[in-house]
């Protein structure tokens, strides 16, 4: 069995594709539960608030955030950026325009790329049968 050490607890687990052991897994759930409920009580409430509160650390709550499994709400600071332009968000990767232009440029991108077409049969060179109409 492939051993690894938690990221969080720094014990050893079985590795089952997680950087943190089940223990931590659960926990972090556990945690994630209590920030969300925390957040719907108080829709207001600052991060630093809800760290202090429901004793979640500031990166965790990052990560859920850049994961989209919390939204920050929109009366509190933001504590996220836009990895393309730097706007502040809510939550997610990128602000609404970014998300847009990317979705944009992927659609516009998969329209060029053309269907993997059937692979070329060796080139017979030379005995290429062309129709030339001769006018
Ligand atoms: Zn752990
Ligand atoms: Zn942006």
């Amino acid at each position: 069995m492939d051993v690894r050490q938690c990221k969080r607890c720094k014990k050893l687990f079985g590795y089952t594709g997680n950087v943190i052991c089940p223990e931590c897994v659960r926990a972090m759930d556990e945690k994630f539960k209590q920030v969300r409920d925390f957040l719907y009580d108080h829709p207001g409430a600052q991060m630093e608030t809800v760290c202090e509160e429901t004793g979640a650390e500031m990166a965790d709550i990052h990560r859920w955030l850049r994961e989209g499994r919390l939204i920050q709400n929109p009366n509190s600071a933001p504590l996220l950026t836009c990895k393309v332009c730097g706007t502040p968000i809510y939550t997610g990767q990128m602000c609404e325009k970014c998300t847009n232009q990317v979705t944009s440029q992927l659609k516009s991108t998969a329209a060029s790329l053309k269907p993997p077409s059937e692979p070329l049969p060796f080139k017979r060179e030379g005995k290429m049968h062309v129709n030339i109409r001769n006018k």
